[in-house]
């Protein structure tokens, strides 16, 4: 009995932890304009966790309790041999739900494949259905490769799609009902995330125009019927409408009108192997170094439950007055 309490990851205000977002690389195929900056410059590969630290990170968390990982990044799938990574978390014992967040762009190749390795579920990135609008939000992106990446997922069996929009004002709006009927005309859920200030990505070097999640609701709700799901996904973000009474939810993500952190089951690994408490702070370890000076797994459990005691009460970006904290979307991995 004494064996379970002590493998669980509970921080000092009683939240337990059993998702972690796995960031794989900080490279991507695109530039989105809220996320990089046009002219980024690139770990050097010897910085970034090989596939095999990776999977040692993985099984840890998983041994420590943890029953969902997501394999984010930068672009998770333009990483060399992902699919090998994936391979090994597939057969974790423990986990219940191994996912990815993706721009959807190589899910043509990709996308059985994942599904072969055990991958439960899939986030796919899609802001807007314009074409133009879309090159000017990734600054390289083609849509029509993204729009066959989303078929390519939807034939294979996940147990959850679920688009993620970042709606900007003056920027695409105008896309909120399109990408709607577009994921309910196929079953899928959608997500709005508020702009998060993460890094400096314009040339004023303010963040860009967020549109908060309740207008967007609003939007939405003078077209269709939308009932709010009564108990949110353990602890997750995302507050879900069902709409029109069909598969399909709306996930709204609101860091900055609703604060979820009292409900926060999760820590980030970056491609580094920074151990993120906290998306909105700075509390980390490497966990690279640990690896690297030769930690045994139990060395490296007892430093992530030690970590753990740093796990702030909640986030500070919310609060306008606050200090910024910099640093790129791709390298904590969303
Ligand atoms: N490249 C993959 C993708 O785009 O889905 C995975 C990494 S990306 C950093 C993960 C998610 O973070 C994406 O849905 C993206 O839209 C979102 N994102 C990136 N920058 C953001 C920001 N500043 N505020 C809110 N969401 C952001
Ligand atoms: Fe790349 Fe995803 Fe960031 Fe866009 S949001 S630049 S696709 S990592």
């Amino acid at each position: 009995m004494h064996e379970i309490a002590s493998t669980n990851l509970v921080d000092r205000f009683n939240r337990r932890i059993d998702y972690v977002r796995l960031s794989v690389t900080d490279r991507c195929d695109f530039r989105c304009t809220y996320c990089m900056a046009e002219d980024m410059t690139f770990l050097p590969r010897r910085q970034v966790l090989t596939l095999e630290e990776l999977a040692r990170i993985a099984r840890v968390f998983v041994g420590l309790g943890v029953a969902k990982l997501r394999v984010t990044g930068g672009e998770p799938l333009v990483r060399r041999d992902v699919t090998a990574l994936f391979q090994q978390l597939g057969q974790l014992e423990g986990l219940r739900e191994l996912a990815v967040t993706t721009n959807g762009s190589q899910l043509t190749q990709y996308a059985p494949a994942l599904r072969a390795a055990g991958v439960t579920s899939l986030n796919i990135s899609l802001d807007t259905l314009d074409s133009q609008r879309f090159r000017a939000l990734t600054r390289v992106g083609k849509l029509d490769q993204v729009l066959a990446g989303i078929e390519a997922a939807r034939a294979q069996e996940f147990s959850r799609i679920r688009l993620n929009a970042v709606i900007l004002r003056g920027s695409n709006e105008q896309d909120i009902l399109p990408l709607l009927d577009y994921a309910v005309s196929r079953g899928l859920d959608i997500a709005f995330i508020e702009e998060m200030p993460l890094g400096q990505v314009n040339l004023a070097g303010k963040p860009l125009e967020f549109v908060a999640s309740d207008s967007i609701l609003q939007t939405i709700s003078e077209h269709h019927d939308l009932q709010m799901e009564s108990a949110p996904e353990h602890g997750g973000p995302a507050r879900y409408w069902r709409v029109d009474n069909g598969p399909s939810r709306l996930g709204l993500i609101s860091p900055h009108s609703n604060n979820f952190c009292a409900s926060c089951n999760r820590l980030r690994v970056t491609a580094e192997g920074q151990l993120l408490l906290c998306l909105g702070n700075e509390h980390a370890i490497s966990l690279r170094d640990l690896l690297r000076d030769g930690a045994s797994d139990e060395e490296l459990g007892g430093a992530i439950r030690k970590a753990l005691n740093d796990k702030p009460e909640q986030h500070v970006f919310a609060q306008p007055d606050q200090p910024q904290i910099m640093r790129f979307m791709n390298a904590s991995g969303g």
